[in-house]
Parts: structure tokens; sequence; C-alpha cells
């Protein structure tokens, strides 16, 4: 019997459905608008400066702080940091660091499997193989399971999280819609209407398609260094763009550390300011992988019997 996992649609209002579709397709439009727009040379430099240092601190408010902070606990952060990190996630317009931390858990507990919320791979019965059914696999896995996709299971995943004040606070929607807001104003008051476009909607398109390739892409196309039981991949290109998330490979492997990067070729632009926090003592207890384990993991990485060099377990 066939098992192949389908997103089922939820019984959302229509004004919910709405609201979802507005969210995802307005960021995905964006970067093409804005393509239009530097053709007919509506940029100027301090637009891209916008873009570019808009981007970098939102995105490693999710690499860092909702990612490797708050769902992997890979360092111990101060008070502050924690905040300021939260902050600046919550200004990517990916919804509530509660939320996406209890969506990633559950990708990390049932990895590219029945319950996973955005993998590209359908199981055929029990047969250890795999299939993508084209675009529509990839889709899903990209962004149609934010609109189709189940509600995040908080009762499930997020027990611990939940009694976090801080991340009760920065997870309810007031707060959430301040600090999406916060990030339309900074740019708009740096470069007006013109530095919110770039600053604003233009870097959260960016944002939003680079992690949800990190979903897509790195569970399909890219290397792998360690054998795990799921279809996780390095790629390079996103590790750049992602700031060091698309070693997505290494950390499947690993999930706990607070370094993706475990070559010192592998660039990890967030691992490089968790090591410089920790220096700077704005953070603590951070995760490393010995290199023994290391060495040991990456000997037994190969395996030939299987399509994806992964095996279910
Ligand atoms: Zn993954
Ligand atoms: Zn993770």
């Amino acid at each position: 019997m066939e098992t192949s996992r389908t997103a089922r649609p939820k019984a959302r209002s229509a004004f919910v459905l709405a609201i979802l579709w507005l969210t995802v397709l307005v960021p995905l439009a964006a970067p093409f608008v804005a393509i239009a727009l530097l053709w007919g040379h509506w940029a100027t430099w301090r637009d891209v400066g916008l873009l570019v240092g808009m981007y970098v601190a939102c995105g490693l408010g999710i690499t860092v702080g909702y990612h490797r902070m708050l769902t992997h606990r890979a360092f111990k952060p101060t008070p502050v940091v924690k905040f300021v990190f939260l902050a600046l996630g919550t200004m990517s317009a990916m919804g509530p660091a509660l939320r996406w931390a209890v969506t990633h858990i559950q990708h990390h507990a049932h990895p590219d499997e029945e319950g996973d919320p955005h993998s590209p791979w359908d199981w055929l019965g029990d047969r250890p193989q795999m299939r993508v059914t084209g675009w529509k696999s990839f889709l899903r896995a990209h962004f149609l399971w934010i609109v189709y996709g189940d509600e995040a299971q908080i009762t499930r995943y997020g027990q611990e999280l939940q009694k976090d004040p801080m991340v009760r606070f920065m997870s309810a929607w007031p707060v959430v819609i301040a600090l999406i807001a916060a990030g339309f104003a900074i740019p708009y008051l740096v470069g007006g209407l013109q530095g919110m476009l770039w600053g604003g909607i233009v870097r959260i398109g960016l944002t939003h398609h680079i992690t949800w390739s990190i979903n897509s892409i790195c569970h399909i196309y890219g290397r792998r260094m360690f054998e795990t039981p799921d279809c996780s991949r390095n790629n390079w290109v996103f590790a750049l763009l992602g700031f060091g998330e698309g070693w997505h490979n290494n950390h499947h492997a690993f999930p706990r550390s607070a370094f993706h990067g475990l070559r010192w070729w592998q660039v990890d632009l967030s691992g490089y300011l968790i090591w410089a926090m920790a220096r700077l003592r704005l953070v603590s207890e951070v995760w490393t992988v010995p290199q023994t384990t290391l060495a040991a993991r990456a000997a037994g990485s190969s395996n030939p019997r299987s399509p994806m060099g992964a095996e279910r377990r």
C-alpha cells in the first residue's frame, strides 16, 4: 500500500487563508518587482546598503536566534543577547519564534518521513526508496506547507519552550506584529518609501526564499558528508547565502552543534558570530563536535546500497 504523505488541507477560514497567501505571495513576488525596478534604475547605493544590512541583521536573527539558540540550544545566551536575536528573527516575518522552533523540532524528530512538516520526498510503502513527485513536492517543501500543512504542534513539541517567559512574550502576536512593522519602519526612516521597498519587503522575500531553500533544496541537491537517516545535503551556495545553514547534512548529523561548518573551508557566518560572542562572554556553553567524533562519523558516511546514501532506520 502506498503511504505517500500529502499535505492535508486544513479547515481554515477564508480570512486566515487569505492572510497566509498574502504573507507568502507578496515577499515571493518582491524580488522580481525589485529586479524590474532596478532595471529602471530605481535603486541607489543607500538602498543596496539597506537591503544588505537588514538582510544580514535579520537573517542572523533566524539562523543564530530562532534556529541555533532557541530550537537547538547550541549555546547559552545572556538575556540581552537572547532578546536581540529573537527580535531580529521576528523582523524576518517568518512567524512567532515559538511556532518556528516547534515546527523545526518536528522536522528533526521526523526528517523526511511521516510527520515532517516540509519534506520534498515521498516514501513508497515499505520500500527504502524515495521519489520526488515533481514540482508539486518541491513547492510543498518550499512554501506550500505553510498554507496547507498542519498547525505547529506546540503542546507536543513546544512544552519546554512554552515555559520560557521571554519566548512567550516575544511570540505574542502584538509583539510579533510590532517587530515586523519595525522591520519596515527602520529602512523607511533611513531611505523613505524606496528604502522601505528594498530594506523591508525585498529583504523579507530574500530571507524567506533562502530559509525555505534549506528545507527544500538542501534536502535534494548537494553532497553528504555523514550518514543520516534523512536526505539532508551540504549545499555551498545556500551555506553562503544562508550564513552557514546550507551545511545541512552536517547539521542533521550533529543538530546541537553551534557550528554547521565542520571543515575550515565550510564558511559559516553564524558560527563565526557565535564564536566571537563567546570570546566576548556574551554567550557561554557553546556546543561543538569533538574531532574524534567527526572522524568516526565521517568514516561511515557512504552507503552504496542506498539511492540517497541514507537508509531509513
Ligand atoms: Zn532538514
Ligand atoms: Zn535544525
